[in-house]
């Protein structure tokens, strides 16, 4: 990717302050340790069992490699968050045996120094503040799901940041064009073009949210993250992430984007639709070893039946297995 934007006029690396540059360093030194992984679900309901597989496979990946992995709070579009969610998702993992490491980090904590990227961007002229509609906008606060490409209206424009109607603009990012690589650790590596299959994503709505891809790629760096799994609804999401990073100065994590889920019509799982969490499965009679089991076969690590825990998984799956099994 060209680290300048052809048509942007001045465009520098963004200026970020010392506390910044040394909090990215310190997650450069992080990552020199060895493999780091997250888990990191948005408290917007109780984690379905597509989430709770997602969370055992990063947790495996991360145990057979000796690694560290951190549970994420991916909380900053509050009102999407239910009461009681982040402390169900941590019942849920520890009664599973997932265990993480480190204090649990919470995306809400971190809006200050989001903020401050943010305006490094801004003040470096990799923003511009664009007015479209609120329907052209609908893909920012979801990670998920196919989100049209921005078709660059008021990149052209002059900026003005100021409100009109009593309305602020969204603050997008302008993104230089060429293509946007990342490494994948059970595909293809992935590869999209920035101008016709990313475009200029919104950062910061009009409304003041900070958006979920820039939190993502400074955390991903801040916490020195070496390794990503998540489900593959959010490998188009990648590509606006790693192009923050780019422009950050900063090298991607690799990234293993894992099947999901699917019910019965082959429709993938979701909070929304009420899929079935832990306690369905309780009340269903499941004790922990039989949902690892369950979760486990559906993802080829061992045979349909089996019931062990968490750390016997560990024991009985080598690391090729799971690559295998995910490359499938
Ligand atoms: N919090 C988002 C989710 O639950 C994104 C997760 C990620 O980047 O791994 O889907």
């Amino acid at each position: 990717m060209s680290a300048t934007g052809p048509d942007s006029g001045a465009v520098s690396p963004p200026p970020l302050p010392l506390h910044v540059v040394e909090q990215f360093a310190l997650g450069l030194q992080l990552r020199n340790q060895g493999y780091r992984g997250r888990f990191a679900p948005s408290p917007t309901g109780p984690l379905h069992a597509g989430n709770l597989r997602t969370a055992l496979l990063a947790w495996l990946g991360a145990r057979l490699a000796g690694g560290v992995i951190l549970l994420r709070i991916d909380d900053l579009d509050a009102p999407r968050n239910r009461p009681g969610a982040v402390e169900a998702i941590q019942a849920d993992l520890a009664w599973l045996g997932l265990t993480w490491d480190g204090p649990v980090e919470l995306q809400s904590r971190q809006r200050g120094l989001y903020a401050t990227v943010l305006s490094g961007l801004r003040r470096g002229g990799w923003l511009y503040p664009c007015r479209c509609s609120r329907r052209m906008l609908a893909d920012v606060s979801a990670p998920h799901g196919a989100s049209p490409i921005y078709p660059g209206t008021c990149r052209r424009q002059p900026p003005d940041w100021s409100a009109r109607g009593g309305r602020l603009p969204s603050w997008r990012l302008r993104l230089p064009p060429g293509s946007i690589r990342w490494q994948e650790r059970y595909a293809a590596p992935g590869c999209l073009d920035a101008a016709t299959q990313v475009g200029d994503v919104v950062l910061r709505r009009a409304d003041g949210f900070l958006a979920y891809h820039l939190a993502t790629a400074v955390d991903e760096l801040r916490l020195g993250i070496t390794e990503v799994v998540r489900g593959v609804d959010l490998w188009p999401a990648t590509g606006p992430q790693v192009a923050l990073m780019g422009l950050l100065g900063m090298a991607p994590p690799a990234y293993g984007h894992v099947p999901l889920l699917c019910d019965g019509r082959g429709q993938r799982l979701s909070k929304r639709d009420g899929a079935e969490g832990l306690e369905g499965m309780r009340r269903r009679g499941l004790d922990a070893p039989a949902v690892i089991g369950l979760l486990a076969a559906g993802a080829g690590l061992v045979p349909a039946g089996s019931r062990l825990s968490a750390t016997e998984l560990l024991q009985e799956v080598r690391p090729q297995s799971l690559a295998q099994a995910l490359q499938a």
